[in-house]
Order: C-alpha cells, then structure tokens, then sequence
C-alpha cells in the first residue's frame, strides 16, 4: 500500500476493504462480456473483477506509477492496460466499438465528468457500477421533487435506471476521503431515443437547473426562446419539480417557437 504514495490532485484514495471490492465487482453483471475499469490505482478492486473472468477486460489509469504497479502484480493484466486519461479517451476506439461496460472506485474530482461522458456514449455503454462521493451518488439515484434533483439526475434516468446500492464509509480508504461514499448502479433501459430534439432538450435542463432556485418561467429566459405555449403550472414551477416527461414536453413546445 505504501508503495505508492496517493496523489491528492488525481483523486486518489485506494481502497483497504476486500469484503468492499468484492461487493462492488459482484454488482455488475455478466451480460456484458466487455469490461472497462476506470481508475484501477493499485488494483484492489481490479482483482475482484479479474476473478469474474470477463471475455475481455481492460483498465484505464492516468497515474504512471500506478500501472507500473499494476503491470508488476497483475501480470494477468498484460496488454490490457490504457495508460491515459478516461476523459480523453474516444471510447469509438474501444473494444472494436462494440457496447462495454464500466466500473470502477472512480476519482472523485471528476465524478460528473465522467457521468456525462457515460451520457453522452450510452449507446456503447449498458451498464455501469461505481463508487462515487454519496453526494453525487444521491444526486444522480434522486427522484423529481428532491432538492438534490440535478442535471444528472434528469439526463441520466431519461436512458437509465438507477440504483442506489450502499454506503461507503471513508475510514476504509487510504487516505480516508472527507465525505462518505457510495456504489451505485446505471443499467440501460429501453429508451432509443427522445421524441425531441435531444440537444435542445440538454440544454432545457441545464438552464432550468443552473438556476435551480428561480421558477422556470425566469431560469428558461436564458434560452432565448419564446416561452409563450409552456403551461403556466409548469413556469411557476422550479426545476427539482419537474418530471423527465415535463422537461421533454417543454422541448417540444420550445422546438416549434423561434429563436427570440
Ligand atoms: N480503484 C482504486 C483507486 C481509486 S482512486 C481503489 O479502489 O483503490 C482513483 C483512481 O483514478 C486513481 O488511481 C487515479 O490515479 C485514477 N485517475 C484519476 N483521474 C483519472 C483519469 N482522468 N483517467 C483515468 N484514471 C484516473
């Protein structure tokens, strides 16, 4: 464990708890033979999963010595180890493009990144199990009407259902992280596509949250558009109110009016 020393600025707290890491690698299922681990650090989750035997697992880690770790004890690993960041990576480039699945005790400080790098490529991407802090954790399994009802929240359950798993306390990390933890798991429904437009749509829920405390009526006026033929109930509601199926309804109606 000492080995390596944690990098701070990489989001690096490794877990100590086997009974943890093996309950995590068993939340995933083995529909998917395809696996990508972000953030392996020193592997102590990378061996439970390893012992799931999947058709094809790789790891993606961003901290040399890290894989010069895991090069050394998981020789099982051999030439399926990125040495990269997960945020660059064209995932088109992954697994022959073929749909994988991800896990992972992910860096925390860059949690929502990664969710919306899941978002954006959830036609590759089935199904994910990950530690997160449990803040995010609770914001992205939130349901409408919950003050931490968020952007993630929203655009991830429009293609995903959401399970929060457990909790995580920080005294089985090394070094222990500020806040609590928790797994949870994003399994693809079957929703192909919205029957909107999709970026007008993203961007309905990024100003109705960015904004999160106005009504809808004030936080949408960032759009530009003509809010004329949305519902009044829905403009005098906030965001955290509204259901996915409001949200798509709204970009309906902002579809068919001008750019003011
Ligand atoms: N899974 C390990 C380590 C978790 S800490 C365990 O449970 O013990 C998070 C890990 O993510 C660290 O090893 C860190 O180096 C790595 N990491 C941070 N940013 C990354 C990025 N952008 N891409 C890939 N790995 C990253």
């Amino acid at each position: 464990m000492d080995l390596v020393k944690a990098k701070k600025y990489l989001g690096q707290h490794f877990l100590k708890d086997e009974n943890i890491a093996r309950r995590i690698s068993e939340s995933l299922s083995d529909s998917i033979g395809n696996v990508l681990e972000i953030g392996p650090g020193m592997g102590v989750l990378t061996k439970y999963v390893l012992q799931r035997n999947y058709p094809n697992f790789w790891v993606i880690e961003i901290d040399e010595e890290s894989v010069r770790y895991l090069e050394n004890h998981y020789p099982e690993l051999k030439n399926h180890i990125y040495f990269g960041d997960f945020l660059k990576l064209d995932l088109s480039q992954l697994f022959l493009a073929e749909k994988f699945s991800v896990i992972g005790n992910f860096p925390y400080n860059i949690s929502s990144q990664i969710l919306f790098k899941v978002f954006e490529n959830r036609k590759q991407i089935p199904e994910v199990v990950g530690m997160f802090q449990k803040e995010v954790a609770e914001r992205v399994a939130a349901k409408p009407g919950n003050k931490i009802y968020g952007i993630l929240s929203v655009l991830l359950s429009v293609f995903y259902d959401i399970e929060y798993l457990f909790t995580v306390d920080e005294h089985v990390f090394n070094p222990p992280p500020k806040v609590k933890s928790a797994v949870i798991r994003l399994v693809r429904n079957d929703v192909e596509a919205l029957d909107c437009d999709e970026a007008l749509f993203v961007q309905v829920v990024k100003a109705g949250f960015n904004q999160r405390r106005k009504t809808l009526r004030n936080a949408l006026k960032a759009l530009g558009r003509s809010l004329e033929n949305v519902p009044d109930n829905m403009l005098q509601a906030r965001a955290e109110q509204l259901s996915t199926n409001d949200f798509i309804e709204i970009t309906k109606i902002l579809e068919k009016e001008q750019k003011g």
